[in-house]
């Protein structure tokens, strides 16, 4: 973001509640770039003993992650999760609990991440190149974004038997 989308006059930075952010520089107009991070929803999606990764069309072969998406509008968490696991795998999705909620600051993302069961049978979507179901004993959780909802959720199920 270089120019105001208001008036067209140039970014620059001021002080607007309480930090630097980039703000109109134009005489009389108010706008402040904010830059509020984006909600996403991540699925650790269960299906019979085994959790599903996918690999989104564009990455590279071996990356594998959670099933996610953006909210639509007026949707909540728990309805855009079940929606992006109905897309992109073909199934019907039961949200078991939350997992957490957490920061993905290289995309200015959150990631709300839920617990998944799956069921019906696999219809992977045209978002996807790839999927692999892989037993819970054999995650490993990747350092970033989704991967510390994985962690937590395993660390959960350790505690829990
Ligand atoms: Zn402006």
């Amino acid at each position: 973001m270089k120019f105001c989308p208001k008036c067209a006059a140039p970014l620059a930075p001021k002080i607007s509640g309480g930090r630097e952010r980039l703000s109109c520089s134009a005489e009389g107009c108010d706008y402040v770039f904010w830059g509020n991070p984006v909600p996403v929803v991540a699925a650790i999606l269960e299906y019979k003993t085994e959790v599903i990764l996918v690999r989104n069309v564009g990455w590279p072969l071996e990356w594998y992650g959670l099933v996610t998406g953006y909210l639509e509008a007026n949707e909540t968490p728990e309805e855009a999760v079940l929606r992006e696991v109905k897309e992109e795998m073909g199934l019907e999705g039961k949200v078991i609990s939350l997992v957490g909620a957490y920061s993905f600051s290289r995309k200015n993302e959150v990631i709300i991440a839920y617990h998944v069961k799956g069921s019906g049978e696999i219809l992977m979507g045209e978002e996807l190149a790839d999927y692999k179901l892989v037993p819970p004993a054999k995650l490993k959780p990747w350092p970033s974004g989704t991967g510390h909802a994985l962690r937590d959720w395993l660390r959960s199920r350790e505690l829990t038997g």
